[in-house]
């Protein structure tokens, strides 16, 4: 066990005795948030079948998506980004706080269970792969919260989830980048997928995990490289919160 899990093993076992918060306003609460932050949760408002978009009717296409079609054939979060969201995705990213990861599966597997009668492929879907992250950055976190997230809908669904097919190179974080220009040059090429796994997803669909989709340019750069490498049938992606563009 590496010293940051063995760190966050103890901090758990800590947190576990002591009474617990709300992970926004750290008000006493035995629920992630207390309800006073579960009422601001904003739910994703109707939007467009492939990105967040807002769209007057539902399974509609938004008009930059009609333009320009898009590299996912079906996308769904089930929060619009914002501070409430944002506070228990950040505990479950950089302090493996297991109660936010539990309350980001359980969104997730809501958002599949919702979702199934408007996406037939969800019971076609072949294989499950967690949005990956880089070698360095997995081993400066200990673990990538999406496998947990990915791990827990694949047991309820009796998906294959497959954790190493896509890969991450290591790149510079996207916030760091000043201009858009230059997150998109950063992006370029970011995603590989591992030999072995290209003739497995060959023609397979897909089901993408991630916890947060804020310009869909890493989604739509990691897709991009699933249909270029090994042409995956079609690909859908689910995600706990979107910033409706
Ligand atoms: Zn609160
Ligand atoms: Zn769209």
């Amino acid at each position: 066990m590496g010293n940051n899990k063995l760190k966050a093993v103890l901090e758990q076992i800590i947190a576990d005795f002591l009474p617990q918060k709300c992970l926004s306003c750290e008000e006493f609460s035995q629920d992630v948030l207390c309800s006073k932050c579960q009422t601001a949760l904003i739910a994703m408002p109707l939007h467009c079948r492939t990105c967040s978009n807002p769209v007057q009717n539902f399974g509609d296409l938004c008009g930059r998506c009609l333009k320009y079609p898009p590299v996912i054939d079906f996308f769904a979060a089930k929060y619009r980004y914002g501070n409430k969201i944002r506070d228990v995705i950040l505990a479950a990213k950089f302090a493996h706080n297991r109660r936010a990861l539990d309350f980001l599966s359980l969104t997730i597997k809501d958002l599949a269970f919702e979702n199934r009668a408007d996406f037939a492929f969800l019971d076609e879907v072949f294989y499950l792969l967690p949005l990956p992250i880089s070698r360095p950055r997995l081993q400066e976190r200990s673990y990538n919260q999406t496998h947990y997230l990915a791990a827990e809908l694949a047991k309820e669904q009796k998906i294959t989830l497959v954790k190493h097919f896509l890969r991450r190179k290591h790149r510079l974080p996207q916030s760091e980048m000043e201009s858009r220009k230059a997150r998109k040059r950063n992006l370029r090429d970011a995603f590989y997928v591992s030999n072995a796994a290209k003739t497995e997803l060959n023609g397979k669909n897909i089901l993408l995990i991630d916890d947060v989709a804020t310009t869909f340019a890493t989604i739509s750069e990691a897709a991009k490289c699933l249909r270029e490498e090994c042409s995956v049938k079609q690909i859908a992606v689910l995600t706990c919160a979107a910033t409706v563009l």
